[in-house]
């Protein structure tokens, strides 16, 4: 498996953060942040699921497939 699909917001490192495109914008996470929002154990792959991440302006989930991860993620 990929593990990229195995990482959860606790493998983030703490000054790390997530990026995710809406329809209207690009919002970057933190580490603390999504861990507040989503908790530690959520997968980052699966982010686009969490309602607590969607966009309050156009409503749209964010767009998966263009989540951006940190260098030290996809080196890991
Ligand atoms: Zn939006």
């Amino acid at each position: 498996m990929d593990p990229a699909l195995t990482f959860t917001v606790s493998d983030l490192a703490d000054d790390d953060a997530v990026q995710l495109p809406c329809a209207c914008r690009v919002r970057t996470f933190t580490r603390d942040h999504l861990a507040a929002l989503v908790g530690r154990d959520a997968r980052l792959h699966l982010l686009g699921l969490r309602r607590e991440l969607w966009c309050r302006d156009c409503g749209e989930a964010p767009f998966v497939g263009r989540l951006v991860y940190p260098a030290t993620i996809s080196q890991a």
